[in-house]
């Protein structure tokens, strides 16, 4: 933003920035819009157990079917969401839509594993998101165990108690709580061993075997997660090496693209139902 003289009421964009000016401002419309006209919908990631090769858990993400644009990818939109308080009402439809499939996929003998869903910072740091999360589990019959959270290392950071006390309601609940992108958030390891944690999912970042330390941290947060009784997942597992790597250190799940991609529910149905 350039301003030609002082106190003139010109300002001068550049290309780039009136563009993105203009999509960010007709994208938060477009998002309010989205959500009353049933543009948003899920798609799932299965994942694997690497010593049975058993699909355990599918995660749910979320993708914007714009009518023009197609697919909208969620990190082009969530930050936006996130900024103007969007991401509580969008997150909710998210919950309520994985527990209400997975509940399907359960009573109709399709698939009987987890369902991961991602949690944004706002949602987080509700008071009321344990209660929030107990309606929807009774709303569509899941049982809690079915579900789990995502959350990052950065979203978990408080000041306060309120996330802490919201994670052991939920625990106590019996949802499972996973570190989603660990090793990647600014944060300490403190909060491992105050909250009730039951996975780590080591971010993709790290499958890069190619960077110099890499394996030796990958090594370093499985046996972490196993000496405090949490089960680690691998994300963005690519390759037949990256599986070999990881079997051989014992890490207990995988997620990639080396397995699947996100699936859309109709593809998701049928693999699961293949699958069994
Ligand atoms: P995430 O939760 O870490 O999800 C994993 C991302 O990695 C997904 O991107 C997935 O498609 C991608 N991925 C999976 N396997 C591979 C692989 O082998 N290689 C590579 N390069 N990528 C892989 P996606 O779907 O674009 O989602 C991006 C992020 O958006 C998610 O990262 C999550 O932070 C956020 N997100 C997605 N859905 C939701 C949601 O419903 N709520 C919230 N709050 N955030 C969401
Ligand atoms: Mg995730
Ligand atoms: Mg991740
Ligand atoms: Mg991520």
């Amino acid at each position: 933003l350039i301003r030609e003289k002082p106190g003139s009421n010109f300002h001068f964009f550049s290309p780039d920035i009136l563009t993105t000016w203009k999509n960010t401002f007709n994208m938060e419309f477009s998002l309010r819009k989205a959500l009353k006209g049933n543009q948003f919908e899920l798609h799932y990631q299965p994942q694997k157990d690497i010593k049975s090769g058993n699909i355990v858990g599918c995660e749910a993400l979320l993708r914007w079917k714009h009518p023009d644009k197609g697919y909208i990818p969620p990190d082009r939109f969530i930050p936006l969401a996130e900024k103007n308080g969007m991401m509580i009402e969008l997150g909710e439809w998210v919950l309520r839509e994985a527990c209400r499939q997975n509940k399907k996929w359960h009573s109709t003998g399709t698939y009987r594993g987890l369902i991961g869903v991602n949690l944004s910072a706002r949602q987080l740091h509700q008071p009321e998101l344990a209660e929030k999360i107990k309606n929807i589990l009774e709303e569509t019959g899941l049982s809690a165990e079915y579900l789990e959270l995502e959350i990052t290392e950065s979203a978990a950071i408080s000041q306060n108690n309120e996330v802490l006390n919201s994670l052991k309601q939920l625990r106590e609940l019996g949802v499972h709580v996973s570190i989603d992108d660990f090793g990647t958030g600014y944060s300490s390891l403190k909060y491992l061993s105050i909250f009730p944690i039951s996975k780590l999912k080591i971010d993709k970042l790290f499958m890069k075997q190619e960077v110099q330390n890499n394996q030796a941290i990958v090594k370093s947060i499985i046996t972490m997660s196993h000496s405090m009784e949490m089960k680690v997942i691998a994300e963005g597992v690519e390759t037949e090496e990256q599986l070999v790597f990881l079997e051989k250190e014992n890490c207990d799940e995988v997620q990639g693209y080396y397995f699947y991609k996100p699936l859309p529910l109709q593809e998701a149905s049928e693999l699961f139902l293949q699958a069994q």
